[in-house]
């Protein structure tokens, strides 16, 4: 049998004749950058979507995260989790930042509050959590300990589009957010992320900054760098937000099979969503344990010799590649156990739930 390979997320695609409109309105007004019409469109409905005060696009997430911690000049030490991706880190390094990497909370994947406390230092600035899979961070326990030693909080939050707590957009914490709209994400834009900012003074610094620090013409306030989203990126956006509550939807349903199909599988820990507001399904994550029948690793192959390719989100830990090695004196054996064990499954907003359970079949085989 010669089946079509199943990827872990792959990108939303919304059908290519809906995008011809916004082509031609592109070459109509020849701005092609720069906050043109689409950039600010995007940047309204997005607020307008998520719920935010205030949201400035870029042109991917990592310029994002640097630009947030430029903007609040941050330097010396920065709490991190090392249960992420390489841009966590690289954004801080990139920034002259020593990060701290402190344990994970074995039931979210997130940093564990009650052992930041102890990784503050007196160089300690900021604290840079992950809403890792779009599983929301502990916030008010991280915000009570920031005001405690007055540091600030900087959310990588490039999972988590659309998720909400109780009281609202899970973005509106901390003192900024930046997301990520990578075609990996929930919400893509090909490329893209954006910065979530309590307050248009603080959009306007960042806006200068994403654009080399440029006020006018004959003012430059900052060493910016060149954030920007163009227009194309901009307005595939705006086609994909018409679309985003269908794609999750669909991947709440995805979700949910996988759920009611795994749950009982000797070996495999699996988890429900804890967001208490809304989720965004953005990975299915699972824990592959010692009663499984295989390692981890011998079913990652498995599964990709059957044309699955399921990954190890995120194994190595990032505190673990060379780049970081001098960094990362502490211990953090939660997240060092999650990353021998941990798996995500394919789970996306078109995939097919025969193609899902082409994937069930094979683990609970
Ligand atoms: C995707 C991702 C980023 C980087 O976003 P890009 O848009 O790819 O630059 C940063 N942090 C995490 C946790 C991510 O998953």
């Amino acid at each position: 049998m010669n089946d079509k390979p199943i990827y872990v997320t792959e990108p939303y695609l919304p059908p290519l004749d809906e995008f011809i409109p916004y082509l031609e309105q592109i070459w109509a007004s020849k701005k092609l950058t720069n906050n043109g019409p689409m950039h600010q469109q995007l940047e309204a409905a997005l607020r307008d979507y998520l719920g935010v005060p205030e949201i400035a696009l870029f042109n991917n997430g990592t310029i994002a995260l640097l630009t947030a911690l430029q903007a609040l000049r941050i330097g010396g030490e920065v709490i991190t989790t090392p249960f992420s991706f390489v841009a966590t880190g690289h954004s801080l390094l990139w920034n002259g930042i020593t990060p701290v990497f402190v344990d994970i909370d074995p039931q979210t994947f997130n940093l564990d509050p009650e052992k930041i406390e102890a990784a503050i230092t007196p160089r300690t600035t900021a604290i840079m959590p992950v809403h890792c899979y779009g599983n929301p961070c502990d916030v008010a326990a991280i915000q009570e300990i920031a005001d405690t030693y007055n540091l600030k909080v900087i959310y990588d939050a490039a999972h988590a589009f659309g998720v909400e707590d109780a009281g609202g957009s899970i973005l509106r914490h901390g003192d900024l957010s930046a997301i990520s709209f990578h075609a990996t994400k929930v919400f893509n834009t090909f490329e893209g992320g954006a910065i979530v900012c309590p307050d248009a003074k603080t959009k306007r610094h960042i806006d200068n900054l994403k654009n080399f620090g440029i006020v006018n013409e004959t003012t430059v306030v900052a060493s910016g760098i060149n954030g920007k989203m163009s227009e194309i990126n901009a307005a595939f956006g705006l086609l994909q937000l018409k679309h985003i509550d269908q794609a999750i939807s669909h991947r709440e349903k995805v979700y949910r099979h996988y759920l009611s199909h795994l749950g009982g599988v000797d070996g495999l820990d699996i988890f429900e969503n804890v967001a208490g507001g809304k989720s965004n399904y953005a990975y299915f994550p699972l824990l592959v344990n010692e009663h499984y029948r295989m390692t981890r690793d011998e079913l990652y192959e498995y599964l990709r010799d059957h044309g699955i390719y399921a990954r190890r989100y995120f194994y190595p830990l990032l505190s673990a590649h060379s780049c970081y090695r001098d960094h990362s004196p502490a211990q953090t054996p939660v997240a060092e156990k999650m990353s021998r064990q941990i798996l995500c499954l394919p789970i996306s907003g078109q995939i097919e739930l025969g193609e899902v359970q082409r994937v069930v079949a094979l683990l609970a085989g």
